[in-house]
Protein backbone atom coordinates (compact mmCIF):
# COMPACT_ATOMS: atom_id res chain seq x y z
CA UNK A 1 0.00 0.00 0.00
CA UNK A 2 0.75 3.59 -0.73
CA UNK A 3 2.94 5.75 2.11
CA UNK A 4 2.70 9.26 2.77
CA UNK A 5 5.60 10.33 3.68
CA UNK A 6 6.12 13.91 4.19
CA UNK A 7 8.00 16.35 6.13
CA UNK A 8 6.33 19.42 7.75
CA UNK A 9 7.56 22.30 9.05
CA UNK A 10 8.45 25.74 10.42
CA UNK A 11 6.04 28.54 11.25
CA UNK A 12 6.00 32.06 9.40
CA UNK A 13 5.07 35.60 10.77
CA UNK A 14 3.49 38.09 9.16
CA UNK A 15 4.84 37.79 5.64
CA UNK A 16 5.31 40.80 3.39
CA UNK A 17 2.46 42.32 2.45
CA UNK A 18 2.28 41.56 -0.78
CA UNK A 19 1.72 44.77 -3.24
CA UNK A 20 -0.21 44.01 -5.79
CA UNK A 21 -0.60 47.23 -7.92
CA UNK A 22 -4.08 46.81 -8.96
CA UNK A 23 -4.10 50.59 -9.78
CA UNK A 24 -1.41 49.99 -11.69
CA UNK A 25 -3.26 50.01 -15.63
CA UNK A 26 -0.72 49.23 -18.25
CA UNK A 27 -3.34 49.57 -21.04
CA UNK A 28 -6.67 49.26 -19.99
CA UNK A 29 -9.50 47.33 -21.37
CA UNK A 30 -12.88 48.43 -22.20
CA UNK A 31 -15.12 45.64 -21.30
CA UNK A 32 -19.60 46.66 -21.17
CA UNK A 33 -18.15 50.14 -20.55
CA UNK A 34 -16.19 49.19 -17.99
CA UNK A 35 -12.32 50.10 -17.37
CA UNK A 36 -10.60 46.54 -16.93
CA UNK A 37 -7.25 46.25 -14.84
CA UNK A 38 -4.84 45.07 -17.32
CA UNK A 39 -1.78 43.32 -16.39
CA UNK A 40 -0.89 45.00 -13.48
CA UNK A 41 0.10 41.42 -12.21
CA UNK A 42 1.63 38.31 -14.23
CA UNK A 43 -1.44 36.29 -13.13
CA UNK A 44 -5.00 37.00 -12.91
CA UNK A 45 -5.64 34.85 -9.66
CA UNK A 46 -8.04 35.33 -7.17
CA UNK A 47 -6.50 33.17 -4.79
CA UNK A 48 -3.66 34.81 -2.48
CA UNK A 49 -5.31 38.04 -2.83
CA UNK A 50 -6.38 40.30 0.36
CA UNK A 51 -9.87 41.53 1.50
CA UNK A 52 -8.58 45.02 0.42
CA UNK A 53 -7.13 44.05 -2.97
CA UNK A 54 -10.46 42.32 -4.10
CA UNK A 55 -12.29 45.19 -2.93
CA UNK A 56 -9.97 47.50 -5.50
CA UNK A 57 -10.47 44.84 -8.08
CA UNK A 58 -14.13 45.01 -7.75
CA UNK A 59 -13.93 49.10 -8.04
CA UNK A 60 -11.92 48.17 -10.98
CA UNK A 61 -14.57 46.25 -12.68
CA UNK A 62 -17.22 48.90 -11.63
CA UNK A 63 -18.85 46.92 -9.14
CA UNK A 64 -19.09 48.16 -5.43
CA UNK A 65 -16.72 47.81 -3.40
CA UNK A 66 -18.59 44.86 -0.73
CA UNK A 67 -18.38 42.79 -3.88
CA UNK A 68 -14.73 42.63 -3.13
CA UNK A 69 -15.71 41.42 0.64
CA UNK A 70 -18.51 38.74 -1.30
CA UNK A 71 -15.22 37.41 -2.88
CA UNK A 72 -13.21 37.10 -0.55
CA UNK A 73 -15.79 34.95 1.57
CA UNK A 74 -16.31 33.03 -1.58
CA UNK A 75 -12.44 32.37 -2.38
CA UNK A 76 -11.50 31.68 1.61
CA UNK A 77 -15.01 30.04 3.39
CA UNK A 78 -17.57 28.64 0.90
CA UNK A 79 -14.13 27.53 -1.56
CA UNK A 80 -15.63 28.09 -4.49
CA UNK A 81 -13.44 26.79 -7.60
CA UNK A 82 -14.65 28.55 -10.36
CA UNK A 83 -15.91 32.09 -11.14
CA UNK A 84 -18.61 30.90 -12.94
CA UNK A 85 -19.99 29.47 -9.81
CA UNK A 86 -19.83 32.64 -8.16
CA UNK A 87 -23.56 32.60 -8.04
CA UNK A 88 -23.88 35.78 -5.46
CA UNK A 89 -22.25 37.97 -7.71
CA UNK A 90 -24.29 40.11 -10.66
CA UNK A 91 -23.34 37.41 -14.23
CA UNK A 92 -21.73 40.84 -15.91
CA UNK A 93 -19.17 41.24 -13.07
CA UNK A 94 -18.56 37.01 -13.28
CA UNK A 95 -18.56 37.89 -17.00
CA UNK A 96 -16.02 40.48 -16.84
CA UNK A 97 -13.61 38.98 -14.49
CA UNK A 98 -13.30 35.57 -16.55
CA UNK A 99 -13.29 37.86 -20.14
CA UNK A 100 -10.61 39.68 -18.86
CA UNK A 101 -8.29 36.59 -17.83
CA UNK A 102 -9.29 36.04 -14.11
CA UNK A 103 -9.68 32.57 -12.45
CA UNK A 104 -9.70 31.50 -8.89
CA UNK A 105 -6.23 29.84 -9.04
CA UNK A 106 -7.76 25.89 -7.59
CA UNK A 107 -6.09 22.97 -9.46
CA UNK A 108 -8.14 19.84 -9.38
CA UNK A 109 -6.95 16.53 -7.44
CA UNK A 110 -5.50 13.99 -9.17
CA UNK A 111 -5.69 11.61 -6.51
CA UNK A 112 -6.11 11.15 -3.52
CA UNK A 113 -4.43 8.27 -1.00
CA UNK A 114 -5.81 7.61 2.40
CA UNK A 115 -3.73 5.70 5.27
CA UNK A 116 -5.34 4.06 8.00
CA UNK A 117 -4.40 6.42 10.43
CA UNK A 118 -6.30 8.98 8.76
CA UNK A 119 -3.74 10.56 7.09
CA UNK A 120 -4.50 11.78 3.64
CA UNK A 121 -1.77 12.62 0.50
CA UNK A 122 -3.50 14.39 -2.29
CA UNK A 123 -1.66 14.57 -6.14
CA UNK A 124 -2.63 18.00 -7.23
CA UNK A 125 -2.65 18.68 -10.86
CA UNK A 126 -0.83 22.14 -11.47
CA UNK A 127 -2.46 23.99 -14.58
CA UNK A 128 0.99 23.15 -16.56
CA UNK A 129 0.66 19.38 -15.48
CA UNK A 130 3.06 18.96 -13.07
CA UNK A 131 2.17 17.54 -10.06
CA UNK A 132 2.93 18.49 -6.28
CA UNK A 133 1.82 16.33 -2.92
CA UNK A 134 0.30 17.91 -0.26
CA UNK A 135 -0.53 16.14 2.85
CA UNK A 136 -3.28 16.47 5.54
CA UNK A 137 -2.62 14.85 9.24
CA UNK A 138 -5.35 14.64 11.85
CA UNK A 139 -4.98 14.39 15.33
CA UNK A 140 -7.22 13.45 18.07
CA UNK A 141 -6.54 15.05 21.51
CA UNK A 142 -7.63 13.54 24.64
CA UNK A 143 -10.44 15.87 24.41
CA UNK A 144 -11.62 15.00 21.18
CA UNK A 145 -10.89 18.38 19.65
CA UNK A 146 -8.99 17.61 16.19
CA UNK A 147 -5.94 19.62 15.20
CA UNK A 148 -5.67 19.09 11.53
CA UNK A 149 -1.97 19.52 9.87
CA UNK A 150 -1.64 20.54 6.18
CA UNK A 151 2.04 19.99 5.12
CA UNK A 152 2.58 21.50 1.93
CA UNK A 153 5.11 21.69 -0.96
CA UNK A 154 7.20 25.09 -1.63
CA UNK A 155 8.22 23.49 -5.23
CA UNK A 156 7.69 21.03 -7.89
CA UNK A 157 10.36 18.40 -6.69
CA UNK A 158 13.51 19.94 -5.48
CA UNK A 159 17.06 20.93 -6.25
CA UNK A 160 19.15 20.68 -2.86
CA UNK A 161 19.28 16.16 -2.91
CA UNK A 162 19.74 15.52 0.65
CA UNK A 163 20.92 11.81 0.39
CA UNK A 164 18.20 9.83 2.12
CA UNK A 165 15.02 12.27 1.07
CA UNK A 166 12.95 10.81 -2.12
CA UNK A 167 12.10 14.26 -3.07
CA UNK A 168 15.43 15.03 -4.25
CA UNK A 169 15.77 12.21 -6.06
CA UNK A 170 12.91 12.84 -8.36
CA UNK A 171 14.62 16.09 -9.47
CA UNK A 172 13.38 20.25 -9.73
CA UNK A 173 10.86 21.54 -12.15
CA UNK A 174 10.12 24.85 -10.52
CA UNK A 175 9.08 27.00 -7.70
CA UNK A 176 5.25 27.11 -6.86
CA UNK A 177 3.33 30.45 -7.24
CA UNK A 178 2.32 31.74 -3.88
CA UNK A 179 -1.36 30.52 -4.69
CA UNK A 180 -0.17 27.06 -6.07
CA UNK A 181 0.65 26.67 -2.06
CA UNK A 182 -2.47 28.49 -0.41
CA UNK A 183 -4.41 25.94 -2.43
CA UNK A 184 -2.94 22.96 -0.96
CA UNK A 185 -4.24 24.21 2.35
CA UNK A 186 -7.84 24.85 0.80
CA UNK A 187 -7.64 21.14 -0.46
CA UNK A 188 -7.23 19.66 2.50
CA UNK A 189 -10.11 21.61 4.63
CA UNK A 190 -11.84 20.58 1.71
CA UNK A 191 -11.50 17.03 2.09
CA UNK A 192 -11.22 16.38 5.51
CA UNK A 193 -14.08 19.42 6.23
CA UNK A 194 -12.55 20.59 8.78
CA UNK A 195 -10.30 23.83 9.05
CA UNK A 196 -6.50 23.67 8.88
CA UNK A 197 -5.19 23.85 11.99
CA UNK A 198 -1.10 23.85 11.25
CA UNK A 199 0.85 24.38 8.58
CA UNK A 200 4.31 23.04 8.16
CA UNK A 201 6.07 23.67 4.90
CA UNK A 202 8.10 20.33 5.06
CA UNK A 203 6.43 18.90 1.48
CA UNK A 204 8.22 19.02 -2.20
CA UNK A 205 10.91 21.36 -2.52
CA UNK A 206 13.16 23.72 -0.01
CA UNK A 207 11.33 27.16 0.89
CA UNK A 208 13.91 29.01 1.33
CA UNK A 209 14.36 28.93 -2.45
CA UNK A 210 11.52 30.42 -2.78
CA UNK A 211 10.93 32.83 -0.09
CA UNK A 212 9.08 35.58 -1.91
CA UNK A 213 5.49 33.02 -2.77
CA UNK A 214 6.27 31.11 0.50
CA UNK A 215 6.15 34.89 2.33
CA UNK A 216 3.05 35.59 -0.03
CA UNK A 217 1.66 32.47 0.83
CA UNK A 218 1.89 32.57 4.58
CA UNK A 219 0.25 36.18 4.86
CA UNK A 220 -2.70 34.49 2.83
CA UNK A 221 -3.01 31.63 4.95
CA UNK A 222 -2.70 33.75 8.84
CA UNK A 223 -5.05 36.98 7.31
CA UNK A 224 -7.71 35.52 4.95
CA UNK A 225 -7.55 31.69 5.96
CA UNK A 226 -7.19 32.64 9.90
CA UNK A 227 -4.03 30.08 10.58
CA UNK A 228 -2.17 31.57 13.59
CA UNK A 229 1.44 32.34 12.77
CA UNK A 230 2.96 30.42 15.43
CA UNK A 231 0.83 27.44 14.12
CA UNK A 232 3.08 27.55 10.97
CA UNK A 233 6.27 26.30 10.75
CA UNK A 234 8.90 26.69 7.74
CA UNK A 235 11.54 24.08 7.33
CA UNK A 236 14.98 24.62 5.58
CA UNK A 237 18.35 22.45 4.99
CA UNK A 238 19.67 26.01 4.83
CA UNK A 239 20.20 28.01 2.01
CA UNK A 240 22.51 30.97 2.51
CA UNK A 241 21.97 34.00 3.09
CA UNK A 242 18.28 33.10 3.48
CA UNK A 243 17.97 33.46 7.61
CA UNK A 244 18.73 36.30 7.95
CA UNK A 245 16.41 37.78 4.97
CA UNK A 246 13.60 36.00 6.51
CA UNK A 247 14.40 37.10 9.96
CA UNK A 248 13.71 40.52 9.04
CA UNK A 249 10.15 39.70 8.64
CA UNK A 250 9.92 39.19 11.91
CA UNK A 251 7.65 36.45 11.93
CA UNK A 252 5.91 34.45 14.90
CA UNK A 253 5.97 31.78 12.88
CA UNK A 254 8.78 28.83 13.50
CA UNK A 255 11.51 28.17 11.68
CA UNK A 256 12.79 24.62 11.24
CA UNK A 257 16.31 23.83 10.75
CA UNK A 258 17.13 20.63 9.03
CA UNK A 259 20.49 19.34 10.50
CA UNK A 260 21.18 15.72 10.52
CA UNK A 261 24.45 15.77 11.66
CA UNK A 262 26.32 17.42 14.58
CA UNK A 263 29.59 18.36 12.58
CA UNK A 264 30.55 19.69 9.24
CA UNK A 265 32.08 16.46 7.96
CA UNK A 266 29.08 13.95 8.48
CA UNK A 267 26.49 16.84 7.55
CA UNK A 268 28.07 17.14 4.25
CA UNK A 269 28.43 13.40 3.24
CA UNK A 270 24.57 13.36 4.16
CA UNK A 271 23.65 16.63 2.63
CA UNK A 272 25.81 17.79 -0.05
CA UNK A 273 24.40 21.75 0.54
CA UNK A 274 26.07 21.97 2.92
CA UNK A 275 29.67 22.30 1.23
CA UNK A 276 28.53 25.96 0.80
CA UNK A 277 26.84 26.66 3.69
CA UNK A 278 29.56 25.61 6.51
CA UNK A 279 27.21 24.51 9.86
CA UNK A 280 29.21 27.27 11.82
CA UNK A 281 27.84 29.63 9.54
CA UNK A 282 24.44 28.05 9.89
CA UNK A 283 24.40 27.67 13.48
CA UNK A 284 25.11 31.57 13.56
CA UNK A 285 22.46 32.46 11.50
CA UNK A 286 20.62 30.56 13.85
CA UNK A 287 21.99 32.77 16.47
CA UNK A 288 21.34 35.70 14.98
CA UNK A 289 17.86 34.75 13.93
CA UNK A 290 16.96 34.12 17.74
CA UNK A 291 18.47 37.64 18.50
CA UNK A 292 16.58 39.23 15.72
CA UNK A 293 12.89 37.60 16.46
CA UNK A 294 13.13 36.22 20.12
CA UNK A 295 11.87 32.92 18.16
CA UNK A 296 13.84 29.50 18.86
CA UNK A 297 14.78 27.78 15.51
CA UNK A 298 14.35 24.37 16.63
CA UNK A 299 16.33 21.70 14.78
CA UNK A 300 15.05 18.53 12.78
CA UNK A 301 17.34 15.69 12.32
CA UNK A 302 16.85 12.37 10.36
CA UNK A 303 18.03 9.20 12.18
CA UNK A 304 20.02 7.22 9.90
CA UNK A 305 21.25 3.93 11.57
CA UNK A 306 24.51 3.31 11.88
CA UNK A 307 25.18 6.44 10.21
CA UNK A 308 24.25 9.75 12.46
CA UNK A 309 22.61 7.99 15.45
CA UNK A 310 25.65 6.99 17.88
CA UNK A 311 25.08 8.21 21.49
CA UNK A 312 28.66 10.43 21.01
CA UNK A 313 26.34 12.11 17.82
CA UNK A 314 24.09 13.14 20.69
CA UNK A 315 26.04 14.72 22.86
CA UNK A 316 27.93 16.20 20.32
CA UNK A 317 24.80 17.23 18.91
CA UNK A 318 23.74 18.96 22.58
CA UNK A 319 27.52 20.64 22.76
CA UNK A 320 27.18 22.38 19.65
CA UNK A 321 23.43 23.81 20.59
CA UNK A 322 25.07 24.38 24.17
CA UNK A 323 27.15 26.91 22.17
CA UNK A 324 24.78 28.23 19.22
CA UNK A 325 21.72 27.69 20.10
CA UNK A 326 21.03 27.46 23.77
CA UNK A 327 17.33 25.87 24.77
CA UNK A 328 16.50 24.71 21.20
CA UNK A 329 14.23 21.61 20.86
CA UNK A 330 15.02 19.07 18.63
CA UNK A 331 12.84 16.47 16.42
CA UNK A 332 14.19 13.30 15.59
CA UNK A 333 12.78 11.40 12.99
CA UNK A 334 13.80 8.23 12.35
CA UNK A 335 13.90 7.42 9.06
CA UNK A 336 11.49 6.60 6.67
CA UNK A 337 12.96 4.21 3.90
CA UNK A 338 12.71 5.06 0.57
CA UNK A 339 13.64 3.29 -2.95
CA UNK A 340 17.12 3.26 -3.82
CA UNK A 341 18.35 3.90 -1.06
CA UNK A 342 20.90 2.40 1.53
CA UNK A 343 19.75 3.98 4.43
CA UNK A 344 18.01 2.03 7.69
CA UNK A 345 15.68 3.49 9.94
CA UNK A 346 17.03 2.70 13.65
CA UNK A 347 15.34 0.34 15.74
CA UNK A 348 13.42 1.98 18.67
CA UNK A 349 16.11 1.19 21.19
CA UNK A 350 18.62 3.23 19.41
CA UNK A 351 16.36 6.16 18.83
CA UNK A 352 15.55 6.22 22.52
CA UNK A 353 18.97 6.24 23.27
CA UNK A 354 19.92 8.85 21.36
CA UNK A 355 17.02 11.04 22.66
CA UNK A 356 17.98 10.34 25.99
CA UNK A 357 21.55 11.42 25.52
CA UNK A 358 20.12 14.76 24.82
CA UNK A 359 18.06 14.98 27.50
CA UNK A 360 20.48 14.08 29.96
CA UNK A 361 22.74 17.04 28.26
CA UNK A 362 19.69 19.03 28.92
CA UNK A 363 18.20 19.71 25.35
CA UNK A 364 14.39 19.32 25.32
CA UNK A 365 13.60 16.51 22.27
CA UNK A 366 10.79 14.85 20.41
CA UNK A 367 10.40 11.85 18.21
CA UNK A 368 8.60 12.57 15.59
CA UNK A 369 5.72 9.88 15.19
CA UNK A 370 5.42 8.39 11.33
CA UNK A 371 1.85 8.81 10.36
CA UNK A 372 0.76 7.56 6.49
CA UNK A 373 2.73 5.23 6.06
CA UNK A 374 0.61 2.83 4.09
CA UNK A 375 0.01 5.94 2.02
CA UNK A 376 3.27 7.04 1.15
CA UNK A 377 3.35 10.46 2.89
CA UNK A 378 5.71 9.96 5.43
CA UNK A 379 8.63 12.92 5.75
CA UNK A 380 10.93 13.11 2.85
CA UNK A 381 9.32 10.41 0.92
CA UNK A 382 6.49 12.97 -1.07
CA UNK A 383 7.54 11.98 -4.74
CA UNK A 384 5.29 10.76 -7.76
CA UNK A 385 6.47 7.35 -8.64
CA UNK A 386 4.53 6.23 -11.44
CA UNK A 387 5.28 8.46 -14.77
CA UNK A 388 8.47 8.65 -16.72
CA UNK A 389 8.65 11.90 -15.40
CA UNK A 390 7.62 12.03 -12.11
CA UNK A 391 6.51 15.71 -11.60
CA UNK A 392 4.84 15.87 -14.90
CA UNK A 393 1.22 14.20 -15.76
CA UNK A 394 1.60 12.50 -19.56
CA UNK A 395 -1.73 12.78 -20.13
CA UNK A 396 -1.45 10.43 -23.11
CA UNK A 397 -1.12 7.50 -21.00
CA UNK A 398 -3.31 6.53 -18.33
CA UNK A 399 -1.49 6.33 -15.43
CA UNK A 400 -1.91 3.74 -11.88
CA UNK A 401 -1.43 5.80 -9.39
CA UNK A 402 0.97 3.49 -7.04
CA UNK A 403 2.92 5.19 -4.65
CA UNK A 404 6.11 4.05 -2.93
CA UNK A 405 7.27 6.78 -0.78
CA UNK A 406 5.43 7.55 2.61
CA UNK A 407 4.47 11.31 3.63
CA UNK A 408 4.77 11.44 7.50
CA UNK A 409 4.49 14.52 9.66
N1 LIG B 1 13.66 21.31 2.39
C1 LIG B 1 13.12 21.42 3.69
C2 LIG B 1 11.77 20.74 3.86
C3 LIG B 1 11.80 19.35 3.36
S1 LIG B 1 11.31 17.96 4.16
C4 LIG B 1 14.08 20.87 4.70
O1 LIG B 1 15.04 20.21 4.32
O2 LIG B 1 13.92 21.14 5.87
C5 LIG B 1 11.08 18.18 5.84
C6 LIG B 1 11.93 17.27 6.73
O3 LIG B 1 11.83 15.87 6.42
C7 LIG B 1 13.38 17.63 6.64
O4 LIG B 1 13.93 17.70 7.91
C8 LIG B 1 13.93 16.47 5.89
O5 LIG B 1 15.29 16.33 6.09
C9 LIG B 1 13.12 15.33 6.43
N2 LIG B 1 13.19 14.12 5.60
C10 LIG B 1 13.31 14.07 4.27
N3 LIG B 1 13.36 12.79 3.86
C11 LIG B 1 13.27 12.01 4.95
C12 LIG B 1 13.25 10.60 5.16
N4 LIG B 1 13.31 9.75 4.15
N5 LIG B 1 13.16 10.17 6.42
C13 LIG B 1 13.08 11.04 7.44
N6 LIG B 1 13.08 12.38 7.31
C14 LIG B 1 13.18 12.86 6.08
Amino acid sequence: MAVLHHACAVPLARAAARSRSLSAVAAPAMMAGVSVPSKARESRVLIGMSEPELQQLALEFGQEKYRGKQLYHLLYQRKVKDIGDFSHLPQVFRNNLQEAGWRVGRSPIYHTVKAADGTVKLLIKLEDNRLIETVGIPVEDENGSVRLTACVSSQVGCPLKCSFCATGKGGFSRNLLSHEIVEQVLAIEEIFKHRVTNVVFMGMGEPMLNMKSVLEAHRCLNKDINIGQRMITISTVGVPNTIRRLASHKLQSTLAVSLHAPNQKLRESIVPSAKSYPLDALMKDCQDYFHQTSRRVSFEYALLAGVNDAEEHAIELAKLLREWARGSHVNLIPFNPIDGSDYRRPYKKAVLAFANALESHKVTVSVRKTRGLDAAAACGQLRNEFQKNPLVVDESEEMEFQPQAAVSC
